[in-house]
Protein backbone atom coordinates (compact mmCIF):
# COMPACT_ATOMS: atom_id res chain seq x y z
CA UNK A 1 0.00 0.00 0.00
CA UNK A 2 1.61 3.25 -0.97
CA UNK A 3 1.38 6.02 1.23
CA UNK A 4 -0.49 9.00 0.63
CA UNK A 5 1.03 12.27 -0.70
CA UNK A 6 0.60 15.76 1.53
CA UNK A 7 -1.24 16.86 -2.16
CA UNK A 8 -3.71 13.56 -2.35
CA UNK A 9 -4.29 14.26 1.52
CA UNK A 10 -5.24 17.68 1.28
CA UNK A 11 -7.72 16.36 -2.39
CA UNK A 12 -9.37 14.38 0.09
CA UNK A 13 -10.08 16.63 3.17
CA UNK A 14 -11.47 19.17 0.31
CA UNK A 15 -13.09 16.56 -1.14
CA UNK A 16 -14.92 14.50 1.80
CA UNK A 17 -14.85 17.67 4.23
CA UNK A 18 -15.51 20.24 1.95
CA UNK A 19 -17.26 22.78 4.80
CA UNK A 20 -14.48 21.45 8.22
CA UNK A 21 -11.61 21.66 4.84
CA UNK A 22 -12.83 25.84 4.71
CA UNK A 23 -12.49 26.47 8.44
CA UNK A 24 -9.00 24.91 8.76
CA UNK A 25 -5.54 25.42 7.73
CA UNK A 26 -3.60 22.13 7.10
CA UNK A 27 -0.28 22.17 8.25
CA UNK A 28 1.87 21.16 5.63
CA UNK A 29 5.10 21.30 7.72
CA UNK A 30 4.06 18.27 10.24
CA UNK A 31 4.76 15.43 8.11
CA UNK A 32 2.07 12.54 7.43
CA UNK A 33 2.65 10.17 9.24
CA UNK A 34 1.21 6.69 8.63
CA UNK A 35 -0.21 3.93 11.11
CA UNK A 36 -1.72 0.50 10.49
CA UNK A 37 -4.53 0.16 12.44
CA UNK A 38 -5.67 -3.91 12.26
CA UNK A 39 -8.78 -5.21 13.59
CA UNK A 40 -9.14 -8.86 14.08
CA UNK A 41 -11.52 -11.33 15.13
CA UNK A 42 -10.47 -14.22 16.87
CA UNK A 43 -11.84 -18.17 17.61
CA UNK A 44 -9.47 -20.87 18.93
CA UNK A 45 -10.18 -24.18 19.98
CA UNK A 46 -7.66 -26.23 22.22
CA UNK A 47 -7.77 -29.62 23.42
CA UNK A 48 -6.05 -30.43 26.61
CA UNK A 49 -6.15 -34.21 27.26
CA UNK A 50 -7.19 -35.47 31.19
CA UNK A 51 -5.41 -38.48 31.73
CA UNK A 52 -7.25 -40.77 34.31
CA UNK A 53 -6.38 -44.53 35.41
CA UNK A 54 -8.59 -46.98 37.15
CA UNK A 55 -7.46 -50.37 39.05
CA UNK A 56 -10.07 -52.64 39.70
CA UNK A 57 -10.75 -55.81 40.93
CA UNK A 58 -12.96 -56.76 37.93
CA UNK A 59 -14.71 -60.07 37.06
CA UNK A 60 -14.42 -62.14 33.82
CA UNK A 61 -17.74 -60.30 32.16
CA UNK A 62 -16.01 -56.73 32.73
CA UNK A 63 -12.27 -58.32 31.59
CA UNK A 64 -14.15 -59.78 28.74
CA UNK A 65 -15.76 -56.12 27.76
CA UNK A 66 -12.47 -54.25 28.46
CA UNK A 67 -10.48 -56.73 26.16
CA UNK A 68 -12.80 -56.20 23.24
CA UNK A 69 -12.99 -52.11 23.67
CA UNK A 70 -8.64 -52.60 23.05
CA UNK A 71 -8.90 -54.80 20.20
CA UNK A 72 -6.13 -56.19 18.28
CA UNK A 73 -4.58 -53.25 16.13
CA UNK A 74 -1.48 -51.40 16.82
CA UNK A 75 -3.17 -48.25 17.38
CA UNK A 76 -1.70 -46.39 21.01
CA UNK A 77 -5.47 -45.93 21.59
CA UNK A 78 -8.38 -46.52 21.64
CA UNK A 79 -12.31 -44.67 21.51
CA UNK A 80 -14.13 -46.57 24.30
CA UNK A 81 -17.52 -46.25 25.98
CA UNK A 82 -18.78 -44.02 29.04
CA UNK A 83 -20.11 -47.07 29.62
CA UNK A 84 -16.84 -49.04 30.33
CA UNK A 85 -15.30 -46.41 32.44
CA UNK A 86 -18.56 -46.27 34.93
CA UNK A 87 -18.24 -49.99 35.42
CA UNK A 88 -14.68 -49.70 36.33
CA UNK A 89 -15.67 -46.66 38.44
CA UNK A 90 -18.35 -49.08 40.27
CA UNK A 91 -16.04 -52.34 40.78
CA UNK A 92 -13.82 -52.55 43.59
CA UNK A 93 -11.10 -50.87 44.03
CA UNK A 94 -7.17 -53.07 43.78
CA UNK A 95 -4.46 -50.99 45.87
CA UNK A 96 -1.23 -52.44 46.08
CA UNK A 97 0.91 -49.96 45.35
CA UNK A 98 4.08 -51.80 44.06
CA UNK A 99 2.13 -53.91 41.69
CA UNK A 100 0.88 -51.02 39.86
CA UNK A 101 3.60 -47.92 40.46
CA UNK A 102 5.73 -48.67 37.89
CA UNK A 103 3.33 -48.77 35.26
CA UNK A 104 1.64 -45.41 36.99
CA UNK A 105 4.95 -43.69 36.14
CA UNK A 106 5.22 -44.99 32.78
CA UNK A 107 1.94 -43.44 32.04
CA UNK A 108 2.71 -40.23 33.27
CA UNK A 109 5.81 -40.23 30.86
CA UNK A 110 3.74 -41.07 28.14
CA UNK A 111 1.33 -38.62 28.32
CA UNK A 112 3.43 -35.34 29.78
CA UNK A 113 0.09 -34.46 30.60
CA UNK A 114 -1.21 -34.98 27.33
CA UNK A 115 1.12 -32.76 25.30
CA UNK A 116 2.22 -36.56 23.76
CA UNK A 117 -1.00 -37.47 22.32
CA UNK A 118 -1.11 -37.56 18.53
CA UNK A 119 -4.11 -36.51 17.05
CA UNK A 120 -4.07 -38.42 13.96
CA UNK A 121 -4.88 -41.33 16.62
CA UNK A 122 -7.85 -39.98 17.34
CA UNK A 123 -11.41 -39.87 15.83
CA UNK A 124 -12.97 -37.07 17.63
CA UNK A 125 -16.49 -35.72 16.84
CA UNK A 126 -17.40 -32.47 15.01
CA UNK A 127 -20.40 -30.35 14.98
CA UNK A 128 -20.85 -27.84 12.28
CA UNK A 129 -17.36 -27.80 11.45
CA UNK A 130 -16.33 -27.33 14.95
CA UNK A 131 -14.48 -29.89 17.23
CA UNK A 132 -17.40 -30.97 19.91
CA UNK A 133 -17.58 -29.76 22.95
CA UNK A 134 -18.12 -33.33 24.29
CA UNK A 135 -15.67 -36.20 23.71
CA UNK A 136 -15.59 -39.78 24.31
CA UNK A 137 -12.60 -41.59 26.37
CA UNK A 138 -9.84 -43.18 24.69
CA UNK A 139 -8.01 -45.90 26.33
CA UNK A 140 -4.36 -45.69 26.47
CA UNK A 141 -3.84 -49.37 25.46
CA UNK A 142 0.17 -49.88 26.22
CA UNK A 143 -1.07 -48.84 29.99
CA UNK A 144 -4.74 -51.21 30.48
CA UNK A 145 -3.45 -54.58 31.56
CA UNK A 146 -5.85 -57.27 32.23
CA UNK A 147 -4.34 -59.62 35.00
CA UNK A 148 -4.99 -62.92 37.12
CA UNK A 149 -5.19 -61.57 40.39
CA UNK A 150 -1.95 -62.51 41.98
CA UNK A 151 -3.35 -63.36 45.89
CA UNK A 152 -5.70 -66.70 44.47
CA UNK A 153 -4.10 -66.84 40.93
CA UNK A 154 -7.74 -65.75 39.07
CA UNK A 155 -9.56 -69.11 41.27
CA UNK A 156 -11.41 -66.21 43.26
CA UNK A 157 -11.22 -68.19 46.54
CA UNK A 158 -8.97 -68.92 48.85
CA UNK A 159 -8.51 -71.39 51.71
CA UNK A 160 -8.67 -70.20 54.66
CA UNK A 161 -8.71 -71.87 58.87
CA UNK A 162 -11.54 -70.04 61.12
CA UNK A 163 -10.81 -69.55 64.83
CA UNK A 164 -11.63 -72.62 65.47
CA UNK A 165 -8.97 -74.30 63.23
CA UNK A 166 -10.77 -75.20 60.50
CA UNK A 167 -10.13 -75.20 57.27
CA UNK A 168 -12.84 -73.47 54.68
CA UNK A 169 -12.93 -71.78 51.15
CA UNK A 170 -13.70 -67.86 50.89
CA UNK A 171 -14.12 -65.21 48.73
CA UNK A 172 -10.53 -63.94 47.41
CA UNK A 173 -10.33 -60.81 50.34
CA UNK A 174 -8.21 -59.24 47.61
CA UNK A 175 -10.12 -59.15 44.30
CA UNK A 176 -13.17 -59.94 46.91
CA UNK A 177 -14.33 -62.96 44.52
CA UNK A 178 -13.92 -61.37 41.46
CA UNK A 179 -10.49 -63.22 40.15
CA UNK A 180 -9.08 -60.94 37.45
CA UNK A 181 -7.23 -57.21 38.64
CA UNK A 182 -8.15 -54.53 35.54
CA UNK A 183 -6.48 -51.42 35.06
CA UNK A 184 -8.04 -48.46 32.83
CA UNK A 185 -5.90 -46.22 31.90
CA UNK A 186 -7.35 -43.34 29.84
CA UNK A 187 -8.07 -39.95 28.73
CA UNK A 188 -10.41 -37.71 27.59
CA UNK A 189 -10.15 -34.77 25.13
CA UNK A 190 -11.52 -31.38 26.92
CA UNK A 191 -12.12 -28.84 24.36
CA UNK A 192 -12.19 -25.41 24.99
CA UNK A 193 -13.63 -22.26 23.05
CA UNK A 194 -12.12 -18.92 22.95
CA UNK A 195 -13.29 -15.22 21.06
CA UNK A 196 -11.85 -12.31 21.12
CA UNK A 197 -11.85 -9.42 19.31
CA UNK A 198 -9.56 -6.34 19.01
CA UNK A 199 -8.17 -4.21 17.15
CA UNK A 200 -3.83 -2.97 16.94
CA UNK A 201 -2.01 -0.72 15.88
CA UNK A 202 1.91 -1.88 15.98
CA UNK A 203 3.19 1.83 15.09
CA UNK A 204 1.54 2.93 17.95
CA UNK A 205 -1.72 4.86 18.75
CA UNK A 206 -2.60 8.03 17.67
CA UNK A 207 -3.42 10.64 20.46
CA UNK A 208 -7.27 11.23 20.79
CA UNK A 209 -8.12 8.63 18.19
CA UNK A 210 -9.77 5.48 20.39
CA UNK A 211 -9.50 2.30 18.57
CA UNK A 212 -13.36 2.23 18.86
CA UNK A 213 -13.32 4.90 15.91
CA UNK A 214 -12.01 1.84 14.07
CA UNK A 215 -14.56 -0.54 15.18
CA UNK A 216 -17.30 1.78 14.16
CA UNK A 217 -15.95 1.73 10.48
CA UNK A 218 -16.17 -2.35 10.39
CA UNK A 219 -19.38 -2.48 9.39
CA UNK A 220 -19.05 -5.77 7.12
CA UNK A 221 -18.41 -9.21 8.79
CA UNK A 222 -17.48 -11.73 6.63
CA UNK A 223 -16.84 -15.28 8.03
CA UNK A 224 -13.50 -15.31 9.54
CA UNK A 225 -11.04 -17.79 7.80
CA UNK A 226 -9.68 -20.82 9.24
CA UNK A 227 -6.05 -20.83 9.03
CA UNK A 228 -4.78 -23.42 11.80
CA UNK A 229 -6.49 -26.98 11.55
CA UNK A 230 -5.28 -29.80 13.06
CA UNK A 231 -7.47 -32.57 14.35
CA UNK A 232 -8.70 -36.01 13.53
CA UNK A 233 -6.69 -36.16 9.99
CA UNK A 234 -6.53 -32.68 8.97
CA UNK A 235 -3.12 -30.61 9.63
CA UNK A 236 -2.64 -27.31 7.76
CA UNK A 237 -1.15 -23.81 8.68
CA UNK A 238 -1.68 -21.21 6.20
CA UNK A 239 -1.92 -17.90 8.34
CA UNK A 240 -1.84 -14.53 5.54
CA UNK A 241 1.87 -12.74 6.03
CA UNK A 242 -0.55 -9.74 6.88
CA UNK A 243 -2.16 -11.23 10.23
CA UNK A 244 1.22 -12.45 10.98
CA UNK A 245 2.72 -9.45 12.79
CA UNK A 246 -0.14 -9.72 15.19
CA UNK A 247 -0.36 -13.11 15.95
CA UNK A 248 1.60 -13.25 19.16
CA UNK A 249 -0.52 -10.48 20.59
CA UNK A 250 -3.69 -12.40 19.62
CA UNK A 251 -2.59 -15.11 21.82
CA UNK A 252 -1.78 -13.48 24.25
CA UNK A 253 -5.41 -13.15 24.63
CA UNK A 254 -7.09 -16.32 23.42
CA UNK A 255 -3.87 -19.18 24.16
CA UNK A 256 -2.72 -20.92 20.64
CA UNK A 257 -4.79 -23.17 19.14
CA UNK A 258 -3.63 -26.79 18.97
CA UNK A 259 -6.86 -27.95 17.24
CA UNK A 260 -8.63 -24.64 15.50
CA UNK A 261 -7.89 -21.21 14.58
CA UNK A 262 -10.11 -18.91 12.82
CA UNK A 263 -9.63 -14.93 11.98
CA UNK A 264 -11.25 -12.46 10.03
CA UNK A 265 -9.10 -9.02 10.02
CA UNK A 266 -8.73 -5.77 8.39
CA UNK A 267 -5.82 -3.34 8.04
CA UNK A 268 -6.94 0.32 7.94
CA UNK A 269 -4.63 2.32 6.84
CA UNK A 270 -4.76 5.85 9.01
CA UNK A 271 -3.08 9.10 8.09
CA UNK A 272 -2.58 11.53 10.41
CA UNK A 273 -2.18 15.40 9.88
CA UNK A 274 -1.95 18.42 11.80
CA UNK A 275 -4.00 21.75 10.89
CA UNK A 276 -5.23 24.87 12.56
CA UNK A 277 -8.35 26.74 12.99
CA UNK A 278 -8.88 29.62 11.20
CA UNK A 279 -10.46 31.41 13.80
CA UNK A 280 -8.40 30.77 17.00
CA UNK A 281 -5.25 29.23 15.32
CA UNK A 282 -4.63 26.10 17.46
CA UNK A 283 -3.03 23.41 16.30
CA UNK A 284 -4.68 20.03 16.27
CA UNK A 285 -4.69 16.67 14.76
CA UNK A 286 -6.57 14.96 12.67
CA UNK A 287 -6.75 11.63 10.63
CA UNK A 288 -7.62 10.42 7.26
CA UNK A 289 -8.64 6.54 7.50
CA UNK A 290 -8.87 4.25 4.82
CA UNK A 291 -7.89 6.87 2.31
CA UNK A 292 -8.05 4.19 -0.88
CA UNK A 293 -10.96 2.62 -0.22
CA UNK A 294 -14.21 4.83 1.48
CA UNK A 295 -12.05 7.10 3.30
CA UNK A 296 -13.35 8.89 6.48
CA UNK A 297 -12.43 12.31 7.83
CA UNK A 298 -11.51 12.28 11.33
CA UNK A 299 -10.81 15.30 13.07
CA UNK A 300 -9.47 15.15 16.45
CA UNK A 301 -10.73 18.27 18.99
CA UNK A 302 -11.38 18.66 22.69
CA UNK A 303 -13.65 15.99 23.11
CA UNK A 304 -15.71 16.64 19.82
CA UNK A 305 -13.88 14.35 17.56
CA UNK A 306 -15.87 13.61 14.52
CA UNK A 307 -16.06 11.33 11.99
CA UNK A 308 -16.84 13.12 8.22
CA UNK A 309 -18.02 10.94 5.57
CA UNK A 310 -20.44 12.38 2.97
CA UNK A 311 -20.86 9.51 0.73
CA UNK A 312 -23.93 7.56 0.34
CA UNK A 313 -24.03 4.26 2.37
CA UNK A 314 -24.49 2.06 -1.53
CA UNK A 315 -21.78 4.00 -2.63
CA UNK A 316 -19.96 3.29 0.84
CA UNK A 317 -20.80 -0.80 0.53
CA UNK A 318 -20.06 -0.89 -2.96
CA UNK A 319 -16.67 0.76 -2.91
CA UNK A 320 -15.82 -1.56 0.10
CA UNK A 321 -16.97 -4.60 -1.26
CA UNK A 322 -14.65 -3.90 -4.57
CA UNK A 323 -11.85 -3.37 -2.24
CA UNK A 324 -12.17 -6.79 -1.24
CA UNK A 325 -12.86 -8.59 -4.34
CA UNK A 326 -8.75 -9.43 -4.61
CA UNK A 327 -9.18 -11.11 -1.52
CA UNK A 328 -12.58 -13.04 -2.04
CA UNK A 329 -11.97 -16.70 -3.00
CA UNK A 330 -15.00 -16.38 -5.22
CA UNK A 331 -15.48 -14.49 -8.29
CA UNK A 332 -12.28 -16.10 -10.00
CA UNK A 333 -14.37 -16.45 -12.91
CA UNK A 334 -13.89 -12.75 -15.39
CA UNK A 335 -16.46 -12.87 -16.93
CA UNK A 336 -18.67 -13.25 -13.82
CA UNK A 337 -16.58 -10.72 -12.11
CA UNK A 338 -17.34 -8.06 -15.02
CA UNK A 339 -20.99 -9.09 -14.70
CA UNK A 340 -21.07 -8.72 -10.78
CA UNK A 341 -19.13 -5.34 -11.08
CA UNK A 342 -21.53 -3.52 -13.65
CA UNK A 343 -24.45 -5.08 -11.55
CA UNK A 344 -22.85 -2.99 -8.75
CA UNK A 345 -22.30 -0.03 -10.40
CA UNK A 346 -26.13 0.04 -11.39
CA UNK A 347 -27.14 -0.24 -8.28
CA UNK A 348 -25.38 2.41 -7.22
CA UNK A 349 -26.36 4.67 -9.79
CA UNK A 350 -30.18 3.52 -9.91
CA UNK A 351 -31.00 5.47 -6.37
CA UNK A 352 -29.93 8.80 -7.36
CA UNK A 353 -26.91 10.73 -9.31
CA UNK A 354 -23.35 10.01 -8.16
CA UNK A 355 -21.57 12.88 -6.29
CA UNK A 356 -18.26 13.76 -7.50
CA UNK A 357 -16.60 12.22 -4.10
CA UNK A 358 -18.43 8.85 -4.47
CA UNK A 359 -17.53 8.56 -8.07
CA UNK A 360 -13.67 9.68 -6.90
CA UNK A 361 -13.89 6.72 -4.44
CA UNK A 362 -15.96 4.20 -6.50
CA UNK A 363 -12.91 4.73 -9.04
CA UNK A 364 -10.55 4.17 -6.49
CA UNK A 365 -11.81 0.73 -5.66
CA UNK A 366 -12.12 -0.38 -9.19
CA UNK A 367 -8.93 0.48 -10.08
CA UNK A 368 -7.44 -1.90 -7.30
CA UNK A 369 -9.20 -4.56 -9.05
CA UNK A 370 -6.13 -6.45 -9.70
CA UNK A 371 -8.11 -8.78 -11.63
CA UNK A 372 -9.17 -6.19 -14.24
CA UNK A 373 -6.81 -4.98 -16.49
CA UNK A 374 -6.42 -1.31 -16.77
CA UNK A 375 -8.66 -0.62 -20.02
CA UNK A 376 -11.76 -2.73 -18.23
CA UNK A 377 -10.92 -0.60 -15.30
CA UNK A 378 -11.20 2.72 -17.46
CA UNK A 379 -14.69 0.92 -18.67
CA UNK A 380 -16.00 0.44 -15.80
CA UNK A 381 -15.25 3.62 -14.23
CA UNK A 382 -16.89 5.43 -16.98
CA UNK A 383 -20.34 3.52 -16.27
CA UNK A 384 -19.83 5.74 -13.26
CA UNK A 385 -21.18 9.19 -15.34
CA UNK A 386 -24.16 7.28 -16.06
CA UNK A 387 -27.61 8.90 -14.67
CA UNK A 388 -29.31 5.38 -15.37
CA UNK A 389 -29.10 1.66 -15.38
CA UNK A 390 -29.57 1.88 -19.49
CA UNK A 391 -25.53 0.69 -19.87
CA UNK A 392 -26.60 -2.73 -18.43
CA UNK A 393 -27.35 -5.62 -21.31
CA UNK A 394 -29.35 -8.84 -20.64
CA UNK A 395 -25.65 -10.77 -20.54
CA UNK A 396 -25.13 -8.74 -17.57
CA UNK A 397 -27.43 -10.62 -15.64
CA UNK A 398 -26.02 -14.05 -17.32
CA UNK A 399 -23.71 -15.86 -14.44
CA UNK A 400 -21.11 -19.06 -15.56
CA UNK A 401 -21.08 -19.99 -12.16
CA UNK A 402 -24.78 -19.86 -10.06
CA UNK A 403 -22.46 -19.08 -7.05
CA UNK A 404 -21.19 -15.87 -8.06
CA UNK A 405 -25.30 -14.96 -9.32
CA UNK A 406 -26.17 -15.57 -5.77
CA UNK A 407 -23.04 -13.48 -4.25
CA UNK A 408 -23.89 -10.39 -6.21
CA UNK A 409 -27.84 -10.65 -5.27
CA UNK A 410 -26.99 -11.29 -1.83
CA UNK A 411 -24.85 -7.75 -2.21
CA UNK A 412 -26.99 -6.21 -4.35
CA UNK A 413 -30.29 -6.91 -1.82
CA UNK A 414 -27.78 -5.33 1.15
CA UNK A 415 -26.96 -2.49 -0.43
CA UNK A 416 -30.34 -1.64 -1.93
CA UNK A 417 -31.01 -1.91 1.77
CA UNK A 418 -28.79 0.19 3.26
CA UNK A 419 -30.04 3.60 2.31
CA UNK A 420 -33.37 2.96 4.52
CA UNK A 421 -36.17 2.71 1.27
CA UNK A 422 -35.44 0.51 -2.03
CA UNK A 423 -35.74 2.44 -5.04
CA UNK A 424 -38.03 1.19 -7.81
CA UNK A 425 -35.19 0.68 -10.16
CA UNK A 426 -33.27 -1.42 -7.41
CA UNK A 427 -35.74 -3.94 -6.45
CA UNK A 428 -36.05 -4.44 -10.90
CA UNK A 429 -32.27 -4.84 -10.84
CA UNK A 430 -32.70 -7.65 -8.15
CA UNK A 431 -35.94 -9.05 -9.67
CA UNK A 432 -33.99 -9.46 -12.85
CA UNK A 433 -31.53 -11.39 -11.35
CA UNK A 434 -33.47 -13.42 -9.29
CA UNK A 435 -35.63 -14.47 -12.05
CA UNK A 436 -32.04 -15.56 -13.82
CA UNK A 437 -31.33 -17.48 -11.14
CA UNK A 438 -34.49 -19.30 -10.83
CA UNK A 439 -34.56 -19.97 -14.79
ZN1 LIG B 1 -8.06 -63.01 44.16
Amino acid sequence: MENLTQGALNEIIKQYAPKEYNSIIIDNAVAIKRYNYCYIEAFVQRIEYKTERRSAAIDDNLAENLRSALGNDNKPYVKISPELVEQFDKAPRFTTEDFFSSTKKKMAELMNGGREVDHHHLELAVERNYIANVQSPYAVKTDCSIERCPNCEGKKTVESTDNQGNATTIPCPKCKGNGNIGTLAYFIPKVTDKKTSLTLCLEGEIDGFPPSAIKALIDEKPLAKRMLAHYNSIDYEAFDEALKPYLDIVRDKTGEGNAIEEYYYKIIPCHTFSYRNILTGELKKGVVVNPSDSPEIVFIGNGDTKLVNRMKDSAKLVSRFFGNIGRSSSLRNKQDLKHTVRLMIATVVADGIVSEEEKQSLTLAIRNIDELTSKEQEEMTSLLSYENTGFLTDDDYHFQDIANANETLARMQEIANSDGLVHETERELIERLKLEIDA
